[in-house]
């Protein structure tokens, strides 16, 4: 029997993760907040719900992909929020990047009301959620992950089930931790290749393709000496998830200053009008110092 998958939350990974399911012969509701992002999933074939409790309503698996914390508990928990609308015995999974502590409280709620909770971030940004080839860090029972399977299968390519409730968020939190590190040093590593007169596009290369190389290291690079700031993942986003994991590793008695210094241009580029652009856009910062 297909799986009934509501989606809450069309924003860059959470329209591509819609499309999948639906491309994929899922029976999809979609609710969003801002309802012109529902159009091209409506057109695609999924049915727009007009709230987040009519979504999630009669669907077997309810997932949301929203911005953060706030959002989160919003569209779970607030007025016409998914939480008290669903049946029991339906599975919630969150897939936002969130904090592990908001995370367990939401999964507390939803074993208070007889329902299944996984949280369930994913790796891979917007060509990745448009294509099916995500990476779900998934935390809670395995039995409830077995059930969803098919549907996190359509939507991605790796599926780890890494712990108990919770630790799926904590991964994802360490692992952007690495990620947000990686960018902020980045800018600083083209912007002293350009203001030194070198070839930062070959700089770029190099450094790709030498011991310095992630995959992250590479392909932002290239927008940086490209100048190419489509959003993929918004500076916002990677501002919030540094403070997200300063607090988590903080708990565990590590202050993470390495984190506390990377978020610093995120904050900056976010406030200086660069919000709406990709991460890849901070070295403007450093371009703008220059001139
Ligand atoms: P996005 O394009 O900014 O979308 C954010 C979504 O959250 C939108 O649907 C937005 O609704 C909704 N939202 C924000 N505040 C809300 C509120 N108060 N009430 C209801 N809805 C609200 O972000 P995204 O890139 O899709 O990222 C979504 C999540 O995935 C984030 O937690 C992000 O950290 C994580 N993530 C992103 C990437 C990436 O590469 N982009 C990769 C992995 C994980 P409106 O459209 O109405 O504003």
């Amino acid at each position: 029997m297909t799986l009934k998958v509501t989606v809450l939350g069309l924003g860059i990974m959470g329209a591509g993760m819609a499309g999948q399911l639906v491309q994929k012969g899922f029976a999809v509701t979609v609710w969003n907040r801002d309802t012109a992002k529902s159009r091209a999933l409506a057109a695609a074939g999924a049915r727009v719900a007009s709230s987040a409790a009519e979504a999630a309503s009669d669907a077997d698996l309810v997932m949301a992909m929203l911005a953060q914390d706030d959002a989160s508990r919003a569209v779970w928990l607030g007025a016409s929020g998914a939480l008290a609308a669903m049946r029991p015995g339906a599975i919630a999974m969150e897939s936002s990047t969130l904090t592990v502590g908001w995370v367990r409280e939401l999964g507390a709620a939803a074993a208070a009301r007889g329902l299944g909770f996984l949280d369930a971030p994913v790796t891979g940004s917007k060509a990745q959620a448009e294509s099916g080839a995500l990476s779900f860090l998934v935390g809670g029972p395995a039995e409830l992950l077995e059930r969803v399977r098919p549907a996190l299968a359509a939507m991605g390519s790796n599926i780890a089930h890494v712990g108990p409730s919770g630790s799926g968020a904590l991964v994802k939190l360490i692992n952007n931790f690495l990620c947000g590190v990686q960018v902020a040093s980045l800018a600083e590593a083209l912007s002293m290749a350009e203001r030194s007169g070198l070839d930062s596009r070959q700089v770029a290369q190099i450094l790709g393709a030498g011991s310095p190389g992630s995959p992250l290291v590479r392909m932002i690079g290239q927008r940086m000496v490209d100048c190419a700031y489509e959003p993929n993942f918004l500076v916002p986003l990677m501002a919030k998830d540094l403070t997200y994991a300063q607090a988590e590793f903080a708990r565990a008695g590590l202050p993470l200053e390495s984190a506390v210094v990377a978020r610093k241009p995120f904050l900056a580029a976010a406030d200086r009008g660069l919000g709406e652009r990709d991460i890849a856009s901070i070295i403007e910062l450093l371009r703008q110092r220059q001139g």
